[in-house]
């Protein structure tokens, strides 16, 4: 019984199953163009010379107690009240005037909300689908065979036509607002998503202390150049900074990471636009240089190497400098983007051999 209630009120939302907004916004502003329809309905009855005014009266107030309820009880009790009003309203039109009044298309509202309101549930859409199909066919039956009303046809051609176009206006003006509100929420929601993925792509492709981007990223702008520009020549280069650990261990990690950043604004200084680096890992950084031949990327890399030398550090009143060895590999066409930084990473090894602080090409 708990259960049921809950199912039905949904006060207490279990986590993954509560209403959207948009949702409740299409039940409510459904609700209030319903209220407008009925009560304009009520004022058209005596002029299309019918006595049922106190019939979308009822419907009003009832549509009205279901709009309150979708703020006091849940949007879900509200979607069945609202079903239930429908079927009733169209289950007697039909009856009253026949099948020409139109009224039968309201049943296509309640499959569009009940739709939006079922998730990972498609037998319960099937279900609804059908039951919906089959009151409209028993409907239509009744009223050709059983009910056969005569009203509507007596009714003289103003007045159907009144009654029937204000139905056909007032079903499709409900049917396009629901639309709206239904896709402009899965729009928005696209949209966001997608902002929200360029935003994490872009962060996983960052690295955090730098603000350089990472190995990923970089390994993607070379082999989107390779793509693009294949009879190009580019050079790579790894450089990594001689005794690190000594800094470390002398002045603090922070001071470590105070030399990384730093590094990095020389780096950036220096590269203008004609190469790029990124934070290959730990205190390693990978150049890439779009354009440049072995000749130009040894002159390109010795120029950082004797800037990096140069560079001034101070560190809670601790002065001091450091140096960076690099090492060079130019683009020779056939070999895979994994060797040539392989390549790199053994002349650095080498530029390390052979006593830091120079440029290997
Ligand atoms: P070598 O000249 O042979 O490269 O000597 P090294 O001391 O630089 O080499 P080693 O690989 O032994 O040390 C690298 C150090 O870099 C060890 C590690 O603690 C430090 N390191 C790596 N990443 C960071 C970081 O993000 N921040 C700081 N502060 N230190 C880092
Ligand atoms: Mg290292
Ligand atoms: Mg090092």
């Amino acid at each position: 019984m708990g259960f049921f209630k809950d199912f039905l009120s949904q006060k207490v939302p279990r986590s993954g199953k509560e209403i959207p907004a948009y949702y409740r916004r299409a039940l409510s502003v459904s609700d209030g163009m319903l209220i407008v329809y009925f009560v304009l309905s009520f004022f058209l009855f005596p002029i299309i010379n019918q006595h049922w005014e106190w019939v979308p009266a009822v419907m009003a107030a009832g549509t009205a107690g279901g709009l309150w309820m979708v703020r006091k009880h849940g949007a879900r009790l509200n979607l069945v009240v609202y079903s239930i009003l429908c079927l009733v309203w169209v289950g007697w039109s039909v009856y009253t005037f026949g099948w020409g009044g139109g009224t039968q298309h309201f049943l296509t509202l309640i499959l569009v909300l009940v739709f939006f309101n079922v998730y990972e549930k498609p037998l319960y859409k099937v279900i609804w689908f059908l039951a919906l199909l089959g009151i409209r066919v028993l409907l239509f039956s009744l009223s050709r065979n059983q009910w056969n009303p005569a009203v509507y046809s007596e009714m003289g051609e103003t007045a159907s036509t009144i009654y029937q176009t204000t139905n056909t206006v007032f079903f499709f003006l409900l049917l396009a607002t629901l639309c709206v509100i239904f896709s402009t929420s899965v729009q928005d929601t696209e949209r966001q998503l997608r902002l929200r993925n360029q935003t994490l792509y872009k962060e996983a492709g960052t690295d955090p202390l730098t603000g350089l981007p990472n190995r990923r990223a970089m390994i993607e702008t070379i082999e989107k150049y390779q793509k693009s520009e294949p009879e190009s020549t580019f050079c790579v280069a790894i450089a990594d900074i001689d005794f690190f650990k000594k800094v470390n261990d002398t002045y603090g990690h922070n001071c470590g990471d105070y030399t990384l950043v730093k590094l990095t604004e020389l780096f950036a200084e220096h590269a203008g636009g004609k190469y790029s680096v990124c934070r290959w890992g730990g205190e390693e950084f990978c150049f890439f240089m779009p354009g440049m031949n072995l000749d130009e990327a040894k002159i390109a890399m010795n120029d950082l190497c004797f800037a990096v030398e140069r560079m001034k550090l101070s560190f809670e009143e601790n002065d001091f400098s450091i140096t960076i060895t690099i090492g060079v590999e130019e683009n020779d066409y056939s070999s895979p983007l994994e060797d040539l930084l392989a390549g790199a990473d053994e002349k650095l090894y080498m530029g390390k051999e052979q006593g830091r602080n120079r440029v290997v090409v």
